[in-house]
C-alpha cells in the first residue's frame, strides 16, 4: 500500500477537486516523488486537463474497478512523464450502480491500489457522495477538502463530514481529515476573508494556511493538458499550488 492516499472530496461540483488534484500531483512529482493520480469521476476532467483522449484511452479505472484490466495496464504517464495516473471517462458513470449488487462495494478501489507503491496517491472524487466516492474514502488515508471562497461555501460541508465519519465508524478508521483548502480566493472582497474566518472556527488548525487564489491561469491550463508549473509557473496559481503542496508535505509527515 502507498503511503500517503489523499481521497480529495467535495461533493459541490467546480470548487477546484480536480485542480487540487493535478497541481498537487504535479508539484510533488516535480520535488521527487512517486506519485499516482486516480480520476474517479466519470467526467474524466483530470484525464483531459492532463491532455489525455478520452477518446482513446485503452483501459480505464472502469475496467480495473471491476477486474476486467490489470491495474498496471491502465496506468498511464502524464505531466512530462512524472505523474502516473489511472484515467476515466463517462463508462465510468455505470459503476455507480453496478457496484451495488457486489459484494464488498466499498472495497473495490481499495483493492486495485492496495498492491501499488506510490509515496503519493490523489484520489480526484466525483461530485457526488455515492458509491464511487465512497470507495475513495474507504482507500484513503486522508481526505482533503477544497473550499470555494464564496457566500455558500459551507453549505453542505456538514453532510459531507457526516458522511466522512460514517466512513470512518464502519468502513476504514484510520482515515484521517487533512484538512481543508480554500480556493478561488479574492483577496479584495471582505466575502473571502468572512468565508476564512467561518472555516477556521469550524475547522481550526485544519485550515490550510495556503489559500488559492482565483486565477485565469490556472483555468486556462487544463485547455493545454497541462499542470500549472508546465503552463506559467511565476503565476500566482502556480505559486499557491507549489505552496501548498510544500505545506501538504509538512502536515502530513
Ligand atoms: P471540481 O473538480 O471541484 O469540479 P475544478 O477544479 O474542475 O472543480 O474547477 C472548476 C472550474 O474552475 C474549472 O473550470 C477550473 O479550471 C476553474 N478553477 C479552478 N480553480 C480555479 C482558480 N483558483 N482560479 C480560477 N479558476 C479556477
Ligand atoms: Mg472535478
Amino acid at each position: 500500500m502507498a503511503k500517503n492516499v489523499i481521497a480529495i472530496l467535495n461533493q459541490k461540483g467546480g470548487v477546484g477537486k480536480t485542480t487540487t488534484a493535478i497541481n498537487l500531483a504535479a508539484y510533488l512529482a516535480k520535488a521527487g516523488k512517486k506519485v499516482l493520480l486516480v480520476d474517479i469521476d466519470p467526467q474524466g476532467n483530470t484525464t483531459s486537463g492532463l491532455g489525455l483522449d478520452k477518446k482513446a484511452l485503452g483501459a480505464t479505472l472502469y475496467d480495473v474497478l471491476f477486474s476486467r484490466a490489470a491495474v498496471h495496464s491502465a496506468i498511464q504517464k502524464a505531466g512530462g512523464g512524472k505523474i502516473s495516473l489511472i484515467p476515466s471517462d463517462s463508462n465510468l458513470a455505470a459503476a455507480e450502480v453496478e457496484l451495488v449488487p457486489v459484494e464488498h462495494r466499498e472495497y473495490q478501489l481499495r483493492a486495485v491500489l492496495a498492491d501499488l507503491d506510490y509515496d503519493y496517491i490523489f484520489i480526484d472524487c466525483p461530485p457526488s457522495l455515492g458509491l464511487l466516492s465512497i470507495n475513495a474514502l474507504v482507500a484513503a488515508s486522508d481526505v482533503l477538502i477544497p473550499v470555494q471562497t464564496e457566500f455558500y461555501a459551507m453549505e453542505g460541508l456538514g453532510q459531507l463530514l457526516a458522511t466522512i465519519q460514517q466512513v470512518k465508524q464502519a468502513l476504514n478508521p484510520p482515515l484521517n481529515l487533512l484538512g481543508v483548502v480554500l480556493t478561488m480566493y479574492d483577496k479584495r472582497t471582505s466575502l473571502s476573508d468572512q468565508v476564512k474566518s467561518e472555516l477556521v472556527n469550524h475547522f481550526g488548525d485544519k485550515v490550510f494556511e495556503t489559500v488559492i487564489p482565483r486565477n485565469v491561469r490556472l483555468a486556462e491550463a487544463p485547455s493545454f493538458g497541462k499542470p500549472i508549473a508546465d503552463h506559467d509557473k511565476w503565476s500566482k496559481g502556480a505559486r499557491a499550488y507549489k505552496a501548498l503542496a510544500k505545506e501538504l508535505e509538512r502536515r502530513i509527515t
